[in-house]
């Protein structure tokens, strides 16, 4: 109860940072009574007393769920996420549901209907995204621990800007049901905690088969929680993310302050050549943005969400709604896709794009045959000003360059603060493991920190 109360303070007092769109307290309040009891009676789940925000893309049964749009401003989940079942099952509260970028399009919170999430290490700076609000709540202290999404980073991405633990699972290892599906073959769900035990007892929870995710894996669940002994790794670096041209001059020598620190430790760290770095971006904006312009075609102003008043007949009711309800991230994206994925152009970008995703998989995995993981920065640069990458997409996609590498092969990627730029800003570490082998990344993870 006292937990509750200190986090829904925090939230009121740190409103301006926009990280929630909606705070359940006398819902929180009441919860945390009945888990009260429970723990003094030991009935509790092994969640009890985490406090846990989730996603706008997450759906929780009878509260608003918006994914940012105003598409969805309205509409209220008639029924629950299987990840959202199983936070409660083991006595979660989930205080409120977090701002993110629309429909989970973006990487800097802008892209929200509802505005933009602030960094609280400095509120001048982007929080990240598309998981913004998790990534801050988080950071400032607003709830213990949230739930995000990353289909390309979102994870991942504002965990690294915001200084906490983001861990993106191997793709089909939690449950999407209940997710708003923005590209489907890449999409997961993961905890962003302060704590690698936090990340760790988390995803255990999280993770499994469910009945209602036919991709989900039925592979059993390590107890993450556990965290096996560390030995020395073999941990691969990708040469080429170094030298990349947009890579800021901090993060490099960062980074490469990290290697020096993997080695004294006792690990292998060697430099592997990734010829394919250019190609990812392109590959993942193009099988995405196909993928997207299909699951939003749904948002058709007729089954469910916003309609358009000035509509007359059904043609104008699906322009109307559509042109007014989405946000132009969105709407640029729907027509890429739909461009892609259409006659004439089909085999020459959507056919070719999951051919280079092929590629990208199998060397991928040749080099995971050798090494434990690899390693990248999470992002090229730190938290950028609000603003500052509103006009030029393409620079915004860009730096989605080394989180799509793990959205494009499925595979499990972790990242880890490692310190602050000089103006004190958060930096990242990302470490990319094997498939399944989210208990390698996080025992190691804890050990590093
Ligand atoms: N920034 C990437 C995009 O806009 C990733 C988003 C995500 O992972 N949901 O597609």
């Amino acid at each position: 109860q006292e937990l509750v109360a200190f986090y829904l303070s925090q939230i009121q007092n740190l409103s301006d940072l926009n990280a929630f769109l909606e705070v359940f307290s006398e819902e929180s309040i009441q919860k945390a009574e009945i888990i009260q009891e429970k723990i003094i009676n030991g009935t509790a789940g092994k969640l009890a007393g985490m406090v846990i925000g989730i996603k706008d893309n997450i759906s929780y049964k009878g509260h608003k769920i918006s994914a940012a749009s105003k598409m969805l401003e309205n509409y209220t989940a008639v029924y629950s996420a299987t990840v959202v079942d199983r936070l409660l099952a083991e006595d979660a509260i989930i205080i409120g549901r977090l701002n993110c970028d629309e429909f989970a399009m973006g990487a800097s919170n802008e892209t929200s209907y509802f505005g933009p999430v602030k960094n609280f290490a400095n509120r001048n700076k982007v929080s990240g995204g598309s998981s913004g609000g998790s990534a801050v709540a988080v950071q400032a202290n607003m709830c213990l621990a949230s739930l995000g999404t990353d289909t390309g980073g979102s994870i991942r991405q504002p965990a690294a800007f915001c200084g906490v633990i983001g861990i993106k699972p191997t793709y089909s290892r939690v449950s999407r049901y209940g997710v708003i599906a923005y590209a489907s073959s890449f999409d997961q769900v993961g905890p962003i905690t302060r704590s690698v035990e936090d990340a760790a007892l988390l995803l255990e929870v999280l993770a499994g088969r469910d009945e209602n995710d036919n991709i989900s894996s039925g592979k059993a669940v390590p107890e993450y929680s556990r965290f096996s002994k560390n030995t020395p790794k073999k941990i691969a670096y990708i040469e080429e993310t170094l030298n990349s041209e947009g890579l800021d001059p901090e993060i490099k020598r960062n980074i490469e302050g990290q290697i020096e620190k993997l080695k004294v430790l006792g690990h292998i760290v060697e430099p592997v050549s990734f010829k394919y770095l250019d190609y990812v971006v392109a590959a993942y904006y193009i099988l995405t943005t196909a993928e997207s312009s299909s699951n939003l075609s749904r948002y058709d102003g007729v089954h469910f969400g916003y309609r358009s008043e000035k509509a007359t007949d059904l043609e104008s009711t699906y322009k109307l709604s559509r042109s007014e309800g989405f946000g132009e991230e969105v709407k640029r994206r729907i027509m890429l896709g739909t461009f892609v994925l259409s006659a004439g152009y089909y085999d020459a970008y959507y056919a070719r794009a999951q051919k280079v995703r092929r590629l990208i998989k199998e060397k991928m995995e040749e080099i995971l045959d050798n090494y434990d993981f690899v390693l990248t920065p999470t992002t090229p640069g730190p938290a950028f000003d609000i603003g500052a990458k509103k006009t030029d997409p393409l620079e915004a996609y860009l730096a989605d360059i080394f989180t799509v590498i793990a959205s494009l092969t499925g595979l499990p990627a972790i990242s880890v603060p490692c310190g602050t730029t000089e103006e004190g800003l958060p930096i990242g570490i990302q470490f990319i493991g094997k498939s399944f082998e989210e208990d390698k990344l996080l025992s190691f993870s804890k050990d590093y920190l």
